[in-house]
């Protein structure tokens, strides 16, 4: 850790103490990367034991007295930079976080969370949401008692979106989705009426030989440019990154032999998780600082490079050749068939599979729901009828199974409530990174299209990464592009990208 960033005594002490925390979190993050890829099945008893062991001491740690007394005597200080008072905040949050809530809570929280998972997996297989209902209630009234702990000004929905999205409230989510779902709305039925852009596309079927599909996810990783002995892929079943460290930022995909695209996007995104963490100054290692800020802005910076690069027509037209020369069945398409089975736009049941113009409406419905239920102005078995009826209502459709409805995510089940809308943020927000980067990068279609990526990470890492969690969103995002979050650009970008005649 430098000494530059870090001067004052009280904090170089916190700092100290600090170092057993981050060993306890370094290698919870390896046990918790171990469980989603190479743990043998049956491991899990043990695994469960010491993760929450561990989670109970590092709890410990974080509460010692003589932890906390320094920080309180760190937030009296009035001259401290603005690295030692991101130290006072992160570690203030964590204090606050496990202070407040009484430790009966936290165990049934835990309790009820670890077995709704299993059984929202039978109720989804089973297509059976009364078997889940209860498990819903719960965690429901459990989330409220913590929002209540945890304390709120407007909303009890603030104090949770605040764990996911520090400073975030349900008025600024609200705001944003009221000026997203016009131009949305107006978008789809636009694309879909002058059928510039497909509903399906034929390479939506085609099946790809897994080995194959492997060395193009290297490639394509390769062509976006990474340090092989910080970073590592590896499959899981669901695609997440991880950063054990600055320098062991680990990301997984997933290979499912048909419909390519999921794979390769798959891969984009992670990426871009990735590189924040990669990014981040190595000055802040083994301090509180060295993660992303948010999962919000974290969100942005894989739909940054998910959407704004993987899926442009410049970055679709730079890979044909390559993805032409592994996947055979390519020969018959064109660098523009790719952008067109690349950007698919339709009204969809389910939000992981949805597009960019939709994806956001799909956010609304769950956080219209989750509002109304910590309020209780709603019972959870009113849920998969107000689901429907907000689908019907925002896209269109209407699904006709529980599964491919109320019961599509896992979310509520692992008890993350007021964690859907750091989706929408993330897009909002890299969409705004694109308007801000275009000024200082005017040629940065072009680089794409020579896949040069270089002035891009630096201006990335410039304005967000390198400061991991010193800011808090709100004022990185000022602090980085001299605005707050704002979706007038997200929207933009929509008609700009959607609403051309024909896409060449
Ligand atoms: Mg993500």
């Amino acid at each position: 850790m430098s000494t530059a960033l870090f001067q004052n005594k009280i904090i170089l002490d916190i700092l100290e103490k600090y170092k057993t925390i981050w060993s306890i979190d370094h290698a919870l993050a390896l046990l918790k990367w171990d469980i989603e890829t190479y743990m043998p099945e049956s491991g899990i008893e043990e695994r469960s034991i010491s993760v929450s062991q561990l989670d109970l001491l590092k709890q410990k740690l974080i509460l010692d007295p003589n932890f906390t007394s320094l920080i309180d005597r760190a937030d009296e200080i009035k001259d401290l930079n603005d690295f030692e008072r991101g130290v006072v905040r992160v570690l203030k949050r964590s204090i606050k976080i496990y202070k407040n809530l009484p430790p009966k809570l936290l165990e049934e929280f835990s309790k009820v969370t670890h077995e709704a998972v299993i059984v929202w997996r039978n109720a989804k297989a089973k297509n059976d949401f009364l078997v889940f209902q209860p498990y819903l209630e719960k965690i429901m009234i459990l989330s409220r008692e913590i929002a209540e702990y945890l304390g709120y000004k407007e909303h009890p929905y603030d104090a949770l979106l605040d764990l996911h999205e520090e400073g975030l409230t349900s008025r600024d989510v609200s705001s944003i989705f009221s000026s997203i779902v016009p131009t949305a709305r107006k978008v789809l039925d636009n694309v879909i009426e002058k059928r510039n852009y497909l509903q399906r596309h034929p390479l939506e079927d085609v099946t790809y030989d897994v080995d194959i599909m492997k060395n193009v996810t290297k490639e394509i990783a390769t062509i976006l440019g990474y340090d092989a002995k910080r970073f590592r892929i590896d499959i899981s079943a669901h695609p997440f990154t991880i950063g054990i460290g600055i320098k062991d930022v680990r990301i997984t995909t997933r290979y499912e032999g048909k419909d390519f695209k999921s794979a390769l996007f798959s891969l984009i995104h992670e990426y871009g998780h990735a590189l924040y963490e990669l990014q981040i100054d190595e000055a802040l290692i083994g301090t509180p600082l060295a993660a992303g800020v948010s999962l919000g802005v974290h969100e942005s910076q894989s739909r940054f490079w998910e959407n704004i690069i993987g899926r442009s027509k410049q970055f679709s037209k730079a890979i044909h050749p390559l993805l032409s020369k592994y996947l055979n069945f390519l020969s018959k398409f064109s660098a523009e068939d790719l952008y067109l089975y690349f950007n698919t736009v339709k009204p969809s049941l389910i939000r992981v599979d949805a597009d960019e113009v939709t994806y956001n409406l799909h956010i609304l419905i769950r956080f219209e729901i989750e509002k109304l239920l910590l309020n209780g102005e709603i019972k959870t078995t009113d849920v998969p009828e107000l689901w429907n009826e907000n689908m019907e209502k925002y896209l269109g459709i209407k699904p006709k199974t529980y599964s491919e409805g109320v019961l599509q995510d896992i979310h509520w089940s692992q008890g993350s409530v007021g964690y859907f809308p750091t989706y929408t943020i993330g897009n909002v927000i890299a969409a705004q990174i694109r308007s801000y980067m275009l000024k200082d990068i005017p040629d940065f279609y072009d680089q794409i299209a020579n896949l040069r990526f270089t002035n891009i990470k630096q201006w990335l890492r410039d304005k967000i990464h390198r400061w991991g969690s010193t800011y808090p969103p709100k004022e990185l995002l000022k602090k980085a592009i001299g605005e707050e979050i704002n979706p007038q650009y997200f929207l933009q970008y929509l008609e700009e990208k959607y609403l051309a005649t024909l896409p060449s």
